[in-house]
């Protein structure tokens, strides 16, 4: 067998095996269009490899026509195309009310910096590694801080109030949940909105 063939894996591999060769973006018709580097190939494993989520990349894979011409020029066998429909289910699979209504522009122009944005915890810790990337990508930017602590679920919500406000310098708590509004409401002096509001404001 050649030296160079040798060299090349047996099986596909992953975004974490991208060497950043770039000869997979000289095939790409989608590259060849439109010469953006945010739609190659290339771009979307370097963001993987740096923790981008299937939402953050959906403008990439949606350009895709999984046309395939990546994946026999790629030296380190990355599975380009398996990749791309991977992520286009995982961006079409629905997200929990909250998270699905947060997604919406004029929302996000509403939320503060100064805001307590206090997700939903039951989807939210049942979509955990999915949502934590989105709601970590929401408070880049909002600026908002969020209740993004794994005990909050097993602890009654009504005794943790002043645990969850203890040393942020919230002027507004935003809650994905109604049942949330009425216990923060119930139990602290900051306005509470539920997340519609600010949809219909
Ligand atoms: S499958 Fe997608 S990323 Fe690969 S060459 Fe075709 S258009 Fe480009
Ligand atoms: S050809 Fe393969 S190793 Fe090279 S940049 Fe593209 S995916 Fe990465």
């Amino acid at each position: 067998m050649p030296a160079f063939l040798a060299r090349i894996p047996a099986a596909p591999r992953d975004h974490a095996a991208c060497s950043g060769c770039s000869l997979c973006l000289l095939v790409c018709p989608v590259w060849r269009q439109h010469r953006d580097p945010r739609r190659t190939p290339e771009y979307l494993l370097k963001a993987l490899q740096c923790g981008a989520s299937a939402e953050e990349l959906a403008g990439i894979v949606e350009a895709c026509p999984l046309c395939g011409a990546c994946v026999p020029v790629c030296p380190e066998r990355v599975d380009l195309v398996g990749l791309i429909a991977d992520l286009r289910r995982s961006a079409a699979a629905p997200m929990s009310h909250g998270a699905a209504l947060s997604r919406n522009a004029a929302l996000r122009r509403k939320l503060r910096a100064t805001d307590l944005y206090v997700i939903e915890p039951r989807a939210y810790h049942a979509d955990y590694e999915r949502l934590v990337k989105y709601y970590d990508q929401l408070q880049v930017e909002t600026g908002c801080s969020f209740n993004l602590d794994l005990q909050r679920i097993a602890i009654p919500a009504q005794g943790q109030v002043a645990w969850i406000l203890r040393g942020r310098q919230a002027t507004r708590v935003v809650c994905e949940s109604r049942d949330d509004c009425a216990v923060f409401a119930a139990a602290c002096d900051l306005p509470v909105v539920h997340i519609t509001e600010l949809v219909e404001a």
